[in-house]
C-alpha cells in the first residue's frame, strides 16, 4: 500500500465512476426501515473534492465542462474510475485496537470446545490481554494501533472509533487513550476515541467491583475528559462484567463531564435497556439478546443498535444478532469489526458485510448503508461522514468490482483499490488508476 498525495487541500476528481452509490436521502435521523435500502446510485459519476472536503457531485460530463475543472486541469489529481464502484469509505464504529498481542491459548482452547465464558473463569478472555497493556509503553502500543488503521483503511475504512480498556487501571487507560491520540494524528482517516475502563473488572478488584467502578467514575472519566482523550465512554454491561446499576453511575460520571455515551449490551444476556436510555446513548452495541419489550421503545429513537457479526463467527456461535427484527421493527441498524484480539480479529469491513449478508439475512444495499452512513450516525459525525455530498468530508472508497452486490459477495477476498481519506488518497494495489 502506499500514500499517493500527501496534501489534502489538493484538488481530486474521481471521473467515469461505473457506479457510485452516493447513500444521500430526504429522510431526516438514522436510517431505519425500508429508508435502510437506499443506496441513490449515480452511474457515469464524478466526485470532486478539494481541501479535504467533497465539493460537487454529479455527471462525469457535467464536471468536466464546469469553468473552474477545466481552467485547472493540470493541477487537479484525477482517477479514472471507469467500470468500478466507489461509495462512502466505510464508518466502523466499534473496535478494539489497544491491544499488544494475539490471543492464540484462547482460539486453540475454543477449537478444543471452551465457551466465551469458561475461557474468561480460566483467566482468558479480556483479563489475559491486560497486563501485556499494563507492561507495554505508549510507543509499541500506539505502533500496534497504528498498524490496524492502516489494515483498516486498506479494506475501505476511512472513519474508525477505537476504544481503550485493556489497560484497566487509570495510568494504563490513559496510556492507551494517548496511544489511540498518537496514532490517530498519523493516519489521514478519523478516529473517534473512547474510554472503555469498564470493559472489565480486573482481578485485583474482584473482591470489591464497587470500587472499582468508583475509580472508572471519579478518575478515569474526569481525566480522560479534562484531557480531551474521549468522546464516548463506553462500559460492557452483561453478565459477568458491569451491572445496569453500575452502568448507570458510569453514565452519570460521563454526562456530567461532557461525554458521550454507548454501551455493549445483550450480547450474553437480555440486558435491561430501559433504565440506560435516558443518557441517550448513541449506540447500543451486540444486540444478540434483546428484550421484545425494548424493541417499541428504541423503534423510536434514534440511538443506533451497532451489530458485530465478526464476533458470532469467530466464537463459533449458531446464533447471529436479529438484524431482521430490529430492521423491520424500525430500528436504525449499524454493522462494525469489533476488532479485538478475543472475539474478532479482524479489520475487515466487506467481510463483515458478507457475514451480515449470509448470516443476519441484511440485503447487500442494507449492509452497505449500515456500513456507512447509520455507523457515522451512531458515532455523531452523520453531517461529516457516510454519505456522499458536496460540503461532506472527502471519504470515499473505490472497489474494483462492476457491481456494488460483489463487495459482500466476495467474501474474504479484497477488492478495495484505492480508499479517500480526509482527501489524502491511499493506493491499495500496484496499478494505481491515479495520474499525478
Ligand atoms: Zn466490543
Amino acid at each position: 500500500m502506499r500514500i499517493s498525495a500527501k496534501n489534502a487541500s489538493q484538488p481530486l476528481l474521481l471521473a467515469n465512476i461505473g457506479v457510485l452509490l452516493t447513500l444521500r436521502s430526504s429522510h431526516p435521523g438514522p436510517r431505519r426501515g425500508a429508508v435502510l435500502q437506499e443506496l441513490n446510485i449515480l452511474q457515469d459519476a464524478a466526485v470532486f473534492c478539494l481541501g479535504g472536503k467533497i465539493v460537487s457531485v454529479g455527471k462525469t460530463k457535467d464536471a468536466l465542462r464546469d469553468p473552474w475543472i477545466k481552467k485547472n486541469h493540470h493541477k487537479i489529481t484525477e482517477i479514472d474510475c471507469t467500470g468500478k464502484v466507489v461509495l462512502p469509505g466505510f464508518v466502523d464504529a466499534h473496535t478494539h485496537p489497544a491491544f499488544v498481542v494475539p490471543r492464540l491459548l484462547d482460539f486453540e482452547k475454543r477449537t478444543a470446545g471452551a465457551t466465551y465464558e469458561e475461557i474468561a473463569e480460566a483467566g482468558g478472555g479480556i483479563r489475559s490481554s491486560v497486563q501485556a497493556v499494563r507492561e507495554a509503553d505508549k510507543k509499541l502500543l500506539n505502533g500496534k494501533i497504528l498498524k490496524a488503521l492502516w489494515a483498516m483503511s486498506a479494506q475501505g475504512t476511512t472513519t474508525v472509533e477505537a476504544k481503550s480498556g485493556y489497560g484497566l487501571s487509570l495510568d494504563s487507560e490513559i496510556m492507551s487513550l494517548e496511544a489511540i491520540h498518537d496514532a490517530a494524528a498519523n493516519w489521514p482517516g478519523t478516529v473517534v476515541p473512547t474510554l472503555l475502563g469498564a470493559h472489565v473488572v480486573p482481578m485485583e478488584y474482584k473482591k470489591n467491583p464497587q470500587k472499582y467502578v468508583d475509580l472508572v467514575c471519579k478518575q478515569m472519566v474526569p481525566l480522560a475528559a479534562k484531557r480531551k482523550l474521549a468522546k464516548f465512554v463506553d462500559v460492557f454491561c452483561d453478565k459477568g462484567a458491569f451491572t445496569a446499576e453500575d452502568t448507570e453511575r458510569i453514565f452519570e460520571a460521563a454526562t456530567a463531564h461532557g461525554l458521550a455515551v454507548r454501551a455493549h449490551v445483550c450480547q450474553l444476556t437480555e440486558t435491561v435497556l430501559g433504565p440506560l436510555l435516558r443518557f441517550h446513548p448513541l449506540s447500543f452495541d451486540h444486540m444478540d439478546h434483546v428484550n421484545e419489550d425494548d424493541i417499541p421503545q428504541l423503534a423510536k429513537r434514534n440511538t443506533v443498535a451497532t451489530l458485530v457479526p465478526g464476533a458470532n463467527y469467530f466464537l463459533g456461535l449458531e446464533k447471529y444478532p436479529p438484524a431482521r427484527k430490529l430492521i423491520d421493527a424500525g430500528i436504525p441498524v449499524a454493522i462494525a469489526t469489533d476488532y479485538n484480539p478475543g472475539s474478532s480479529p479482524t479489520s475487515s469491513m466487506p467481510l463483515v458485510l458478507s457475514l451480515a449478508c449470509t448470516h443476519m439475512k441484511m440485503s447487500p444495499a442494507e449492509s452497505i448503508a449500515a456500513a456507512t452512513i447509520n455507523g457515522a450516525w451512531s458515532l455523531g459525525l452523520a453531517e461529516r461522514k457516510g454519505s456522499i455530498e458536496p460540503g461532506k468530508d472527502a471519504d470515499l472508497a473505490i472497489f474494483d468490482v462492476k457491481d456494488y452486490r460483489e463487495i459482500p459477495y466476495w467474501f474474504g477476498n479484497d477488492h478495495c483499490e484505492a480508499t479517500v481519506l480526509n482527501g489524502i488518497i491511499m493506493m491499495t494495489t500496484e496499478n494505481s488508476p491515479a495520474r499525478i
